[in-house]
This record gives C-alpha cells, sequence and structure tokens, in this order.
C-alpha cells in the first residue's frame, strides 16, 4: 500500500537535506578580481582530534609540564591528560601520532610588522645568511632570474629584491649597474640595501628614476658614479634614494587581498597563530578590515594604529579597540618615541662614543616627542581606555616613559599592561620602576647577535650588556615577550629563542653572559608572555582547556636541545583553532 505519511516525512527529509545544502553554500572571493563567488561545500562534521605521542609542553605554569594527549574539538582545548582517559571521553576521535615531535602553543608574534610581509611577497630575499642564502653577486642574479620565471615578470616589469649587503658577500663591494644590466637588459631591477636607505638600480630603472650623468647628488645623499666619470653606477643612498622609494609601484589592493595568504604564510611557516601589525597607518587599517570582512584571516591579526593619525581614529566608531572581529582586533595605539641604537638615534643618557650619526659631539639621540606631548597622549590614552605600545630603545626614552606614567597617576593595579616596545637599554634600577607601575617589556634579543658588537662600540661595555636583560627582569616577576620586528630581523623564532639563550654576537661575544636564560623562560617569551600582553593569555599562550587550539608541531624539544642547536630547530606543523595552517609533514 502507498503510504502517504511516510512520503510527507520523506519529502520533507529531502526538503531539509536540500536546505542544508543551501546553508552550506559559501561565498568566497575570486583571487585577481575581487569578486563574490557562491560555491557549494559538502558540510561534514568534523571530529574531535587526539594528539599523542610527543612531548607536549603546556607552558600552563612556572616550570615545564608535560601532557600525555590533548584533545581538539570544535577549535578549542576539550581535553589535556592521559591518552587513555582522552580516547575514553572521546571515542570517536581522530588520532593524530605526533611520532615523538614536540607540540606547544601556537608561538605568538608580539611585535612585527605585517604590512611588510605583504609587501615583501613579491620581493626577492638576496639577503646572506641567516636572513637569506646569497652569498656572492652571481648568485644574487640567480635568484632574481629564478623570480622572474616563476612570476612571469612581463619583458618591461620590475624585478625587486631586498637585503643585500656588501659587506658578507663575497666580492665585498656594492653591486652595480653593470652587474645587473647583463642579466636585465630590458627589465627595470631594483635592489634594497640591507639598511634600508638605499638601493642599487639597473640601467632600466635608473632611466625609469631620471637619474642620469647630469643629475647632482643631492645634500645628504649618495650617487654611486662610474669609475673616471659621472656616470651613475646604480647605487643610490639616504636623500637620493627616498624619492625613488616613494615613487616605487604599488600593488593595487585587489593584489594585496591576494597577498594576504601568503603574507599569512610566512608566519604559519615560522609556527605564528598572531601576527601583530606594529605601526599602522589608517589606511592599513582599513585594507585590514576590509580583508578580515573577507575572511581572509586564518591567523589572528592585532594591529596597531599609529599616534601620528590620532585624529582619524581616536574617538571614531569605525576603529573599535579591544574586540575581534574574523580575526582582526585593532589592539592598541602605537606610539615611536626614538629611533635606534645601532643607527645613533636612539635617545640615551649618556653622549654616545665616537659622536652622533652625522658626527655630532656629545650626541645623546632624541625624542620624537617632547615630555609634555608624550604626557598628553598617555592621559588621553589612559582616559579612553586604549592600551599603548611604544617604541622605547635608548634608557632617556624610558626615564621619559616612565616619567609620564607616574604623571598619569598610573600603577601596576590599574592593570593597563602598557608595552614598552624593544626596552633595549634599561637600566638595572628601571626594572623595579616597571614592576610597580606594571609596564611589561616586549624585548629584541636578537640584537645580541645582529648588532651585540656595534652597541659594544656605541656605548660602552657595561650598557651594552644589560640589552634585553630577560634573566633579571624575569627574576623580578616582570612578564615580557621577545620579538623579531620583522622585517627588521627574520620571523624565524628559534633564533629568537636561540638569542635570548646564547647572547652571542656575530664576532663571537658573549652580550651579557649572567642574562642568559633557560629554555622554558626562552619559550615564555613566545606564547604566555605575548598573549598577556595583548590581554588574552584566558584564551591563547598555553595548552589548557577551553583555550584556543592554536598550536606548532616542532622537530626538537627545546628543553632537550644542547643551547648551540636551538636555532636548527624546525616547524612542522602549525594549527590554528584546529585547521592546519601549515604543514610540512602529514599531520
Ligand atoms: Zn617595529
Amino acid at each position: 500500500m502507498f503510504n502517504t505519511k511516510k512520503l510527507i516525512v520523506g519529502l520533507m527529509v529531502l526538503f531539509t537535506s536540500l536546505s542544508n545544502i543551501q546553508a552550506a553554500q559559501k561565498e568566497i572571493y575570486i583571487p585577481g578580481s575581487g569578486e563574490l563567488k557562491k560555491v557549494e561545500v559538502t558540510k561534514t562534521e568534523k571530529l574531535p582530534v587526539l594528539y599523542y605521542n610527543g612531548y607536549i609542553i603546556t607552558m600552563d605554569g612556572d616550570t615545564p609540564q608535560y601532557a600525555d594527549a590533548v584533545v581538539e574539538k570544535d577549535g578549542k582545548i576539550a581535553f589535556v591528560g592521559s591518552k587513555a582517559n582522552a580516547q575514553n571521553k572521546y571515542a570517536n576521535a581522530r588520532m593524530i601520532d605526533l611520532k615523538g615531535n614536540t607540540m606547544l602553543p601556537g608561538f605568538l608574534d608580539p611585535h612585527s610588522h605585517f604590512m611588510s610581509a605583504i609587501r615583501m611577497v613579491n620581493q626577492v630575499n638576496v639577503a646572506a645568511h641567516p636572513v637569506g642564502t646569497a652569498t656572492n653577486i652571481p648568485q644574487i642574479i640567480e635568484k632574481l632570474k629564478a623570480f622572474v620565471e616563476e612570476k612571469h615578470v612581463p619583458e618591461d616589469g620590475w624585478v625587486l629584491g631586498w637585503g643585500y649587503d656588501q659587506d658578507l658577500l663575497d666580492e665585498k663591494r656594492h653591486i652595480t649597474k653593470v652587474d645587473l644590466d647583463k642579466a636585465f637588459p630590458k627589465r627595470k631591477v631594483l635592489i634594497i640595501h640591507v639598511s634600508m636607505h638605499g638601493a642599487v638600480l639597473n640601467s632600466q630603472a635608473l632611466k625609469w628614476a631620471g637619474i642620469d650623468a647630469n643629475t647632482k647628488t643631492p645634500d645628504g645623499g649618495v650617487i654611486a658614479r662610474m669609475p673616471n666619470s659621472t656616470e651613475p653606477a646604480g647605487l643610490m643612498m639616504e636623500t637620493a634614494y627616498i624619492p625613488i622609494f616613494a615613487k616605487l609601484p604599488q600593488p593595487s589592493e585587489t593584489e594585496m587581498l591576494d597577498l594576504m595568504k601568503p603574507a599569512q604564510m610566512m608566519y604559519t611557516s615560522n609556527g605564528y597563530t598572531q601576527a601583530i601589525e606594529g605601526f599602522s597607518h589608517t589606511s592599513d587599517v582599513d585594507f585590514l578590515i576590509k580583508a578580515a570582512s573577507q575572511d581572509r584571516n586564518f591567523i589572528d591579526i592585532l594591529a596597531l594604529p599609529a599616534f601620528t593619525e590620532m585624529d582619524k581614529w581616536f574617538n571614531n566608531p569605525k576603529y573599535p579597540f579591544g574586540v575581534y572581529n574574523k580575526k582582526l582586533k585593532l589592539q592598541a595605539c602605537k606610539i615611536t618615541l626614538d629611533g635606534s641604537p645601532q643607527g645613533k638615534t636612539a635617545l640615551v643618557s649618556h653622549p654616545y662614543h665616537g659622536g652622533g650619526p652625522s658626527g655630532q659631539k656629545d650626541w645623546k639621540g632624541e625624542s620624537s616627542i617632547t615630555q609634555e606631548q608624550l604626557d598628553g597622549i598617555t592621559k588621553k590614552l589612559f582616559d579612553a581606555k586604549i592600551p599603548m605600545h611604544i617604541h622605547t630603545n635608548g634608557d632617556g626614552a624610558i626615564d621619559m616613559m616612565i616619567k609620564t606614567v607616574k604623571k598619569a597617576g598610573i600603577t601596576a593595579k590599574d592593570d593597563k599592561r602598557t608595552v614598552i616596545v624593544h626596552s633595549q637599554f634599561q637600566r638595572p634600577e628601571h626594572l623595579p620602576e616597571y614592576v610597580t607601575l606594571g609596564l611589561t617589556p616586549s624585548y629584541f634579543s636578537l640584537h645580541t647577535y645582529y648588532w651585540g658588537d656595534v652597541h659594544i662600540k656605541n656605548i660602552g661595555k657595561k650598557a651594552a650588556f644589560f640589552i634585553s636583560p630577560i634573566k633579571a627582569a624575569t627574576e623580578q616577576g616582570i612578564v615580557y615577550s621577545n620579538h623579531t620586528d620583522f622585517n627588521v630581523t627574520p620571523l624565524d623564532p628559534f633564533w629568537v629563542l636561540w638569542s635570548a639563550m646564547a647572547r652571542e654576537s656575530r664576532e663571537g661575544v658573549i652580550i651579557g653572559p649572567d642574562q642568559r636564560v633557560d629554555a622554558y623562560t626562552a619559550l615564555q617569551g613566545l606564547t604566555t608572555g605575548p598573549a598577556w600582553q595583548v590581554f588574552e593569555e584566558n584564551r591563547k599562550g598555553s595548552i589548557k582547556e577551553g583555550m584556543l587550539a592554536d598550536f606548532v608541531v616542532i622537530k626538537n624539544n627545546p628543553l632537550k636541545q644542547k643551547v648551540s642547536d636551538i636555532k636548527d630547530n624546525e616547524v612542522l606543523a602549525t594549527i590554528k583553532e584546529g585547521r592546519v595552517v601549515y604543514k610540512k609533514i602529514g599531520i
């Protein structure tokens, strides 16, 4: 007999499943067009995932703790404990064998410049070790040629490279247009010098820039010339380079949106599940808001709107602070208070040895704004409950910052978590002030390697050896983080850890032996420290039930490695809220 009731129920089931398919339609953006397209996605229920058989370092607490197993469910950590209990509780879980590798909470970038990653994706890394692999000019040319092949750069197109350092090349000289013209007679080539204060251009690029034998060298600039001639040789520095840099072709918004993925991959391939955009122009913030609204973020991106454009974003409902919207959060206002110690532009309390960058006598560097201006901005931000991340390198700038926080009547009890970015040349007496006032340093221990030798020359051994004093700070209970300031140095987290543990300079000098820390303390600078600094210690930075399932799987356990081996570790996989966002192995 024909059963009407059954037919109706059957049709209802059919309709329900059809409506499910409807609901499973997803809008995606077509690369290169910025256009929306609806695609159908098959909805499958995601099973819990159980990770086991590895060194699972939880970063929960002041001493190392290992977990036997971790279960991820719906993007969060559902269980931490023994494998048997995990299997009992989550019998249907997909099992992931970590095969003796090490799992940690996803690394959290405490300070870098995400927009640099966007801009660098389409440029060639021609730096020497450890930033890149080029050791001589022919190798640089090979890298540029490979880029042309890979990206199908048109005949009249641009080839941009970055990071060459003549002192680290076998030839020990600058690259010239002659080196470049042979391989690139038609394309425009420009290679940015490691200092970022200049570049080498080939003949086509010089022609585009309007530089020829009649071009006068501007004050404060350098135009290298061919021997016995006024013909430009290719190298343009300082004021001669600035107008060229400003004129360089910029990617379109559509191109930049498409670069969101490879830019984030630069972070995830280094184990990071959080990236900071460390000095955001309002145009950058607008771009990031647009990218996030199109679901392009697969890691957390935290932007720091710049103090120089406060009039545009302050009290503007378009720019709410402290809330996530599709993995984008405006975290804090970024203030740049002084320059860099290697450039002798950081504000210090005692004159630099050998004078200022232009030979000035009794030179102590400068602050970008006055104490009164700083006091005014600080009060405005504190009143509006907007946190501050403030670039302060020299001890003179740190003095200014301490003064301003005292004047505002803020102490640790107010829990403002004011991040002193770099905080490099603290004096020992600054540390108890940080404790009382609730200031938290984001150190830059990689300086010990890259510029440790220069600092000894510029400011003397005593101050240089106390750079980024992680040991002294943690002994006083100060929460700290440790950053790369990418693209100032590479994102590699293992070099960050190694530099905090070894503090060894390029010339092999141990820059402050008593400030070296153990692996666990070094790891805190990339996990629990940065999480706390952005008010997210209950969300990420450690492996605990209820936290986001953000993990990094690495080859070797840093807690068991020799210090000299730390920097050679490898990221195998990065997982953001349960989703694999980078993998090197089949995980
Ligand atoms: Zn920076």
